[in-house]
């Protein structure tokens, strides 16, 4: 099912992983050897697809929220990038950052419900562990922010939501407050900051590692709409899916008869005809525009 393309060869930089979008590196000449470089592609997925088309300028303009946000959040929690000076063939979409030990958990927030959240409430009243009030419907906006862990899946699988105390057991009490604490924590700024911008931020997903001397470090992207939902506050109404910032206009074609994408089929969606592509791509400009203040 997965169809990540190779990814490009990087002068002074020796290939780790990808996943969908990004491609992670170690650098090994120059200032920053022996660290990591992170590659946001202009890659993009729905329903688990990675397309053959590519949004230009997405993994720049994500490379740039996302170091927005590591500034807003400073004063809670330390993140790992050391330096934007860049391989030339990455320039603006790649970060370096330090190698951190991550924890085997997603730390996602919900302010909101949808998702597997969703699926999991209507299954049980509850979403990990944590019981809902009757009658929330897709989109309702939740009593308050709740913690939502998630297992790191294999590559192809999706994330599985697990409970509070499954966290414990994998990392430990303490860790695993601290892990629930900066989460929600980073959730509250960052949907208040969002909230005052038009933009609500139904939830997100968070990975942290710890530093040789056991800090608690922010990793990974954060708060792109790769990584959370980011829904136009104008558009709100609980009782159905909301349109989401970026995605939607390329999940409506797919899905559109134009497409001739039979979901079912297993196959990949075909090519995005350049007038998806575009629209798309100023949805994301977008999202960034509005969120950060600054022009792209
Ligand atoms: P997917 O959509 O499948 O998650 P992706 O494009 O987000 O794919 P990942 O497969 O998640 O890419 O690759 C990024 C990897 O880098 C993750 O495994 C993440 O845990 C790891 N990572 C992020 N920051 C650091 C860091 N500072 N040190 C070590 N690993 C890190
Ligand atoms: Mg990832």
């Amino acid at each position: 099912m997965l169809n990540i393309p190779a990814a490009p060869e990087i002068p002074g930089a020796r290939h780790l992983h990808s996943g969908k979008v990004r491609d992670l590196y170690e650098l090994v000449e120059g200032p920053h050897a022996g660290r990591l470089l992170m590659v946001a592609s202009d890659r993009i997925s729905i329903f688990d697809f990675v397309l053959d088309s590519t949004i230009p300028d997405k993994g720049e303009i994500l490379t740039r929220m996302s170091l927005w946000w590591f500034d807003q959040l400073a004063d809670l929690v330390p993140h790992h990038v050391l330096s934007t000076d860049v391989p030339a063939a990455v320039a603006g979409r790649a970060v370096v950052c330090e190698r951190l030990e991550m924890h085997p958990v997603e730390c996602v927030a919900r302010g909101y419900l949808t998702g597997s959240g969703l699926l999991d409430y209507r299954a049980t009243g509850e979403v990990c562990g944590i019981a809902l009030p009757a009658g929330l419907d897709d989109g309702s906006r939740l009593p308050e922010p709740i913690f939502t862990p998630a297992t790191k899946a294999e590559l192809g699988e999706h994330d599985e939501n697990v409970s509070y105390d499954a966290v414990v057991a994998t990392v430990g009490a303490e860790r695993a407050a601290e892990l629930r604490e900066l989460t929600l924590a980073i959730y509250g700024r960052a949907e208040e900051l969002a909230r005052e911008r038009g933009i609500i931020l139904a939830d997100t997903k968070l990975e942290m590692g710890s530093r040789p001397d056991g800090t608690t470090v922010l990793g990974d992207e954060v708060l792109t709409p790769d990584s959370s939902r980011f829904w136009p506050a104008d558009d709100w109404v609980p009782g159905r899916a909301q349109p989401s910032y970026d995605k939607q206009i390329v999940r409506n074609w797919a899905l559109s008869p134009e497409s001739g994408w039979d979901r079912a089929s297993g196959e990949a969606p075909p090519p995005l005809p350049p007038e998806v592509v575009e629209r798309t791509r100023s949805r994301y400009l977008e999202a960034y525009e509005r969120l950060t203040g600054e022009r792209f």
